[in-house]
């Protein structure tokens, strides 16, 4: 079975066509699976946490971290995009990764964002208000929205 679905069936995460979503306090979280077909050692997997427009200082206590950190989590890569969304690339070479270590390291992440205080508050993808209470998938990165905002907004993509 794939890491993938294998979270999935053990932390009941929701999965869907190579991707999956997870919620951990209100900040959302996709992950998925990377295939590079000229060069499979670049094989592994990617996850993208939104960020809740993070200070320049935030944002570098946040590298700070992870640089410090990239052995003990086996984290590969990581930057934040110009989207504000923190994207990591697993160190997973020569192993595979364990759905315990995954699990450690999504947590741990996500523990530091809110000791530095890049909170999520259901920040709304389109308007920038708190307090949204529905999600939609851009690029298949799951953010937080209003269900007003989205459907205003598919109701102007259709004209
Ligand atoms: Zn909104």
């Amino acid at each position: 079975m794939s890491l993938l679905k294998q979270l999935a069936e053990t932390y009941h995460y929701e999965y869907h066509k190579n991707y999956l979503y997870i919620n951990i306090d209100d900040y959302l979280i996709t992950v998925r699976n990377y295939i590079d077909y000229f060069d499979p050692r670049n094989n592994g997997r990617i996850i993208y946490i939104p960020l809740n427009d993070p200070t320049q200082e935030q944002k570098e206590q946040l590298m700070v971290f992870l640089k410090a950190n990239s052995l003990n989590l086996k984290i590969r890569e990581y930057v934040i995009d110009d989207l504000n969304v923190l994207v990591i690339r697993l160190l997973e070479v020569y192993k595979k990764f364990k759905i315990e270590e995954f699990h450690h390291l999504i947590n741990t992440v996500i523990k530091f964002l809110k000791d530095i205080n890049i909170s999520y508050e259901k920040v709304c993808r389109y308007c920038k208000g708190n307090d949204s209470d529905s999600t939609v998938i851009i690029n298949k990165i799951k953010y937080h929205c209003h269900s007003k905002c989205r459907e205003e907004f598919e109701s102007k993509m259709k004209k």
